[in-house]
């Protein structure tokens, strides 16, 4: 399980700075540093220094700061909103800062964290819009890496775009309805035609280009994204699930979909569970595929989040056929699928070179009656076998899959919750494969792969499946995941 994050003791917060005085102690390079950081705002710089060295005096002179050229006072202090001691003289530097505090004047002491009411950030500026970066003193040189790695993530651009947002603010709250239509339309601005004029240095193109968005009477058409979440862990999601996530008005996720993948969407998206485990589903296949249907006739941005990927045992077909049925548009977005994750856990070669060059994805659902289905031939020509919802039917598997010529000591991996850091794996054969119906002890969603290609894979961390074949049937756990 994910931890908990822990608590930040320094809380970032951007101050209001315009028309206030900012003032710096010292003359020397500590005192030149925060002074060039300031700088990149629009306060009064009010520098106390009786002895200011060469490069900070033409710093002064070059910017028109105030400089207070006299030995240092409390009174230098007073009306400014933050104070600097970084006089590089530690009782100095501690004077100063009994004396802000004794003002009420937040204070930073270079270097000396213990006396500091506040720290600075590394920052990216892009004014008006600004990233600060903060490691509570611990990581200097962490934070300027992140700096320059968003740094480079973000257009020269970015900062006239936010001004010429900040421009059509009243115009769109008072245009526009709250929700959809506005976000659309801000979703628009920041990455359709007033983004691109900005960056190529049009800014009255942009500008009109933005009214015309503004202006524009089109119906907000509705659209729903099936996507995959992956098996589990929060950063096997792909990055367009994310992106997609954090624009969604409403989330409609499976019980598989753990909680942390999605409350990674966006904070105010409706969010509603549709199920299913075994034996509670809380909504049919038809009334999921008239919601999604609703949700889309009314506007919304609908993400439909399946367990690994929507395409495989996800039912996405009707979903997807409700939809065309009612002309609402959609896309769908794969994710990783379970046997995948599972095979990854067990450094599992799903194709192995001589041994198996074909794959099976299956249910073993559909091993009544006489005849062996296809897949059943493929596992006696050589297939890896992934058998999805494959614990309840594990002895009908094993079992006809011997009758049908396997050999009992075909090699069989299970892995349970894979991907997730409770996971457990197990290996044996086709012989002990009946054993996993009778575990009580697996609770999550299980995969099974069945084949030859499995004698390839890492079985150091994986416990033997046979250890609890004598275990009762009676103690199955019924909360086997259905698709
Ligand atoms: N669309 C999903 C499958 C849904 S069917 C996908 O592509 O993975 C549900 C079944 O998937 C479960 O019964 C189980 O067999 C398998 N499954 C899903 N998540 C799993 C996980 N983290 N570990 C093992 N099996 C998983």
């Amino acid at each position: 399980m994910p931890q908990a994050n822990p608590k930040l003791n320094a809380f970032p917060v951007f101050l209001r700075v315009e028309g206030e005085a900012v003032a710096i102690v010292g003359g020397g390079g500590e005192a030149l540093a925060k002074a060039r950081l300031l700088d990149q705002s629009s306060a009064t710089l009010r520098i106390v220094a009786d002895a200011a060295d060469a490069e900070l005096l033409s710093f002064i002179a070059v910017t028109g700061a105030i400089h207070i050229a006299v030995p240092y006072d409390a009174a230098h202090l007073e009306g400014a909103v933050m104070v600097f001691a970084a006089s590089g003289d530690e009782a100095l530097d501690r004077r100063v800062a009994e004396d802000a505090r004794r003002l009420g004047i937040p204070v930073n002491a270079v270097d000396r964290p213990e006396l500091c009411d506040f720290f600075t950030p590394a920052l990216v500026n892009r004014a008006p819009v600004a990233i600060a970066i903060g490691t509570e003193g611990a990581g200097p040189v962490l934070a300027q890496m992140l700096r320059s790695r968003i740094d480079r993530m973000l257009a020269p651009s970015l900062g006239p775009l936010a001004t010429l947002a900040a421009s059509f603010r009243g115009a769109a709250e008072k245009l526009l309805p709250k929700g959809n239509a506005r976000r659309q339309f801000w979703g628009s601005f920041f990455q359709g035609a007033p983004a691109r004029a900005v960056e190529a240095g049009e800014l009255s193109q942009a500008h009109d280009a933005a009214v015309d968005l503004l202006l524009s009477k089109a119906p907000v058409a509705g659209h729903i994204a099936l996507v995959g979440a992956g098996p589990g862990a929060e950063d096997l999601l792909t990055l367009r699930a994310h992106r997609l996530l954090m624009e969604a008005d409403v989330i409609v996720h499976d019980a598989l979909v753990p909680e942390a993948i999605v409350a990674m969407g966006r904070r105010d998206a409706e969010r509603l569970p549709v199920g299913k485990r075994k034996g509670c589903h809380t909504k049919s296949q038809a009334e999921i595929n008239a919601l999604l249907v609703e949700l889309g006739k009314q506007g919304k941005r609908v993400v439909r989040l399946k367990s690994g990927d929507p395409l495989v045992f996800g039912r996405a077909g009707e979903e997807m056929a409700a939809l065309r049925d009612a002309g609402i548009a959609y896309d769908v977005i794969p994710g990783v699928t379970a046997a995948f994750a599972a095979a990854a856990d067990f450094e599992l070669p799903l194709t192995l070179r001589g041994v198996s060059s074909s794959m099976v994805f299956t249910t073993g659902h559909d091993l009544k009656g006489n005849s062996l289905p296809d897949w059943a031939k493929l596992a006696i020509s050589g297939a890896t076998v992934a058998v999805y919802m494959g614990r309840s039917v594990a002895a009908e598997v094993a079992g006809r899959l011997i009758e049908a010529g396997l050999s009992p000591d075909t090699a069989v991996a299970v892995v349970e919750n894979a991907s997730l850091q409770n996971r457990r794996r197990f290996h044996g054969t086709l012989a002990d494969l009946p054993s996993l119906e009778a575990r009580a002890d697996l609770t999550g969603p299980v995969m099974t792969i069945i084949g030859d290609a499995v004698a390839g894979a890492n079985f150091e961390r994986s416990e033997p499946l046979a250890a609890h074949s004598h275990e009762s049937a009676a103690n199955a756990a019924a909360a086997e995941v259905e698709p």
